[in-house]
Order: structure tokens, then sequence, then C-alpha cells
């Protein structure tokens, strides 16, 4: 495991007296823009490294992920089967530590060599597969069938388990497609722009259920303030005038 950071151990913060820090300690300890920038480069610097399949066999949900784990020492160099041997050595170098072999509880060693085949006259049109496709490589709308983009298949394997009818294989790589090193910016890209839209996608959700929540809330006070206003009518009506 990679030791970026230093962890103070829990007798050591158990012997220290309990008062709350200050603001200005909380300050001193804040991590600085240099510190923060120096993380963001080095996870950038891993993240050209890796091969960009966002299969999620690391145990983080895309290559970025991971290499944002790795920059701050909460992951090992050996997690990623489709780097394998190579990648280990890469990220190794780049770290500084020794290289290992891959970690078998990530999987075995499994070069990019295969894309997904929807069998068409199967598929039920689901959209299971479009929403696990990291890489949006599988095009279609609810009911109609789907399909997969070729060229743009990481071989991720990641929308075989999700099909309900189990009418997606994965078949061999034509050699007629570019090269998985050559295709790896664009899933790169393809990744960060569909985390990117779902989290708009998440944010707009969010603020209408708030909404509904206000509008829910402003109908309860306006229900109220009726029901009041009814009750006071009532009670004037009940008082008899003095003769
Ligand atoms: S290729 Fe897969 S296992 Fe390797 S870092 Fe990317 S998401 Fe993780
Ligand atoms: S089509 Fe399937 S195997 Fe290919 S990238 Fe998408 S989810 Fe992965
Ligand atoms: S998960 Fe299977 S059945 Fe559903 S849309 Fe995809 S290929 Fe078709």
């Amino acid at each position: 495991m990679l030791k970026l950071a230093t962890v103070p151990s829990v007798s050591s913060m158990r012997d220290k007296p309990s008062q709350p820090p200050s603001r200005s300690q909380l300050l001193d300890k804040a991590p600085d823009n240099a510190s923060v920038q120096h993380a963001n480069s080095l996870a950038a610097r891993i993240d050209a490294l890796l091969p960009q399949t966002q299969c999620a066999r690391c145990g983080y949900p895309g290559c970025r992920p991971y290499a944002e784990a790795l920059a701050n020492g909460s992951a090992d160099i050996n997690q990623c089967p489709p780097g394998g041997e190579a990648t280990i050595e890469a990220l190794a170098a780049l770290l500084g530590v020794a290289t290992k072999p891959l970690n078998p509880a990530n999987g075995v060693e499994a070069a990019i060599f295969s894309v997904a085949l929807i069998a068409e006259q199967d598929c039920i049109g689901c959209f299971k597969c479009v929403l696990a496709c990291p890489v949006d490589a599988i095009v279609g709308a609810p009911k109609l069938m789907h399909t997969v983009i070729a060229a743009q298949c990481s071989s991720c394997d990641l929308c075989l388990p999700v099909c309900p009818v189990d009418c997606i294989t994965m078949i061999p790589r034509s050699n007629a497609l570019p090269e998985p090193s050559v295709m790896a910016p664009r899933w790169r890209s393809l990744f960060d722009a569909q985390q990117q839209r779902r989290a708009r996608d998440e944010a707009a959700l969010e603020s209408a259920r708030r909404q509904q929540r206000v509008d829910a809330l402003k109908t309860r006070a306006s229900d109220i303030n009726i029901q009041a206003s009814i009750e006071r009518a009532r009670a004037r009506r009940s008082i008899k005038p003095a003769s």
C-alpha cells in the first residue's frame, strides 16, 4: 500500500486533550492550494497510464477515481486487470515503489481483445445495458432494439450481467478497429462527459424534489391559514351582541 500521507495513530490522538481545535488550527491543517494542485496533477499523471476501459475491476467506478485513490495513498498499484503487468510497472516507476503481482482479488490480467455484440432479434429494449455502459457505446431507446458501436466498446463487460435475456456476448475485436491505446483518450472523455451529465441530471432531480417539498409546505401553510380564518369567523358569529 502506498503511504503518501502520515495518519496519526489512535493512541497519539487519545493522549491529546479533548479541546476542540481553534479556527486558526483548523486553517493550519487544511490542505493548501499547492497540495491540492499537486494531488490533482499526480492523479492526472496516474490516469494517463491507465487503460481507460472504465471497467471498475479495480474496485473504483472508473480509471480516474482509481487514479485519485492511488494519488492519495488509499489504493495499491496492482488493481487493474486490463492494464496488467505493464501498467503495474508504469505505476511503480511513476510513484517510486516496488512492482508487485496483480492482486487476484481484482481478477486476472485481461488484455482488451473483445467487443460486445447484441443479438438484436432477442433484445427486448429494456435499456439496462445503456445505463450500464460507461462509455456510451450502446445506442437504442426504451422498448426498441439496441446495438453496440463496436469501435467505441471498451470491452468492460459491464453490460453482460444486466441484460435480462442474455442477448449480449463478447466477440473478438476486429483488427480493423482502432487499437485500444488509440481509443483510451476517447474512452476517458466519454466517461467524463457521462459522469458530468449524470451529475447534472441528479442535481436537476434534487432541485425538482426540493421545489416539490417547498410547494407542499406552502400549500399546507395556506390550508392552515384558511382553517384559522374559518375558525375565527365561526367564533365571531357565536359571540352574541350585548343588548
Ligand atoms: S481499466 Fe478498469 S480496472 Fe483499470 S483502472 Fe480503469 S476502471 Fe480500473
Ligand atoms: S458495450 Fe458493453 S462491453 Fe462495450 S463498453 Fe459498453 S458496457 Fe462495456
Ligand atoms: S439489456 Fe439486453 S434486452 Fe435490454 S436493451 Fe440491452 S441488449 Fe436489449
